[in-house]
């Protein structure tokens, strides 16, 4: 087995699947831009596994930094995490999402075509099952929708992946849809640190925890749930990071194109969440309800 390339791999869920990619023995190579990382978290993910990682800081969309790669590493299998991830800001810029999502995808298949590496876990999403369907949505539901440019770049992404499988059978590619993945490694190390205020649940309510934020922002108390506001499967990311070492041994065996969900198969609501985080840290989470957010289901 050769290495693993890890494109977004200084991310949320890339530097917690690393661990469970090295703790099963693989090896690695990470490739980020860093626009929604912070280089810290590599030495963090050094520190906890006590592996030094070969890192590039890179664009996915460098054909040639990534023909570089593969000529210096024996690059046997991607997990594709590099994206962009913020349903509302997608719906201001669209063009930077179809961009970066759907053209670094398309450069990265053109150049691994180039090589004998035909392994790829890609990292989709429960949105694609838009508002269409009721929960539980199984992977076999048809058709997919989207309700925002994010959406849509999954969508797309799975579409071209599919394709791919179907005309060449040498492909082995997975698509895990992920519903809400959340918390850290248990060192406390590594978790959910994004640039800016936060669009994500779990990083936001830290920051009001810890009093960077003067109060937690509710998107809507007006769904059709029990306490209004939104009812997400949430998903702890070193559950999600073990999911892709078993989808990687999956896909290496299974050749074409499989999709699985990755969730618990049970909802929270954003109230529930709030209440419990302040239960269990001990500190005030002053709430303020807002509309909804454009792009959410
Ligand atoms: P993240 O922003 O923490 O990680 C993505 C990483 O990709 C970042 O480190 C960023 O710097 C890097 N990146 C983005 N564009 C790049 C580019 N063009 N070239 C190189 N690096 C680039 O997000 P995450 O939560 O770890 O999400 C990882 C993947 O999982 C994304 O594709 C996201 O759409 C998908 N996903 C996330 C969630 C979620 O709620 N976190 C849910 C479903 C799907």
């Amino acid at each position: 087995m050769g290495e693993i390339l890890v494109t977004g791999g200084a991310g949320f869920i890339g530097t917690h699947t690393c661990i469970a990619l090295l703790q099963a023995g693989y090896s690695v190579v990470i490739l980020d831009n860093l626009c929604n990382a912070k280089q810290e978290s590599l030495l963090h993910l050094q520190e906890i596994t006590g592996k030094s990682i070969p890192f590039y800081h890179m664009d996915i969309r460098n054909a040639d930094g990534l023909r570089q790669i593969f000529q210096t590493h024996h690059i046997s299998a991607v997990l594709h995490f590099a994206g962009l991830k913020a349903v509302g800001e997608s719906v201001q810029q669209p063009l930077r999402y179809y961009q970066n999502n759907i053209g670094g995808m398309m450069t990265l298949l053109e150049e691994l075509q180039k090589t004998d590496c035909r392994t790829l876990i890609f990292s989709s999403s429960a949105t694609v099952y838009g508002t269409q369907h009721t929960a539980p949505y199984a992977e076999t539901v048809t058709p997919l929708s989207a309700s925002n440019p994010y959406g849509e770049t999954k969508i797309i992404s799975e579409q071209l992946l599919q394709d791919l499988c179907q005309a060449d059978s040498d492909w082995h590619i997975t698509a895990l849809r992920y519903f809400n993945p959340i918390g850290a490694h248990e060192s406390g190390l590594l978790g959910e640190e994004p640039h800016g205020i936060p669009s994500n649940i779990a990083p936001y309510l830290a920051l009001v925890a810890s009093g960077q934020l003067p109060y937690f922002r509710v998107y809507g108390n007006d769904y059709d749930t029990p306490d209004g506001t939104g009812v997400r499967d949430y998903v702890h990311v070193m559950d999600l990071a073990e999911g892709h070492v078993s989808a990687l041994q999956y896909s290496i065996q299974h050749a074409g194109f499989s999709v699985f969900n990755l969730g618990t198969g049970s909802g929270c609501s954003v109230l529930e969440l709030a209440n419990m985080y302040e239960a269990v840290s001990g500190k005030p989470i002053p709430l303020k309800i807002f509309p909804r957010r454009a792009g959410d289901v």
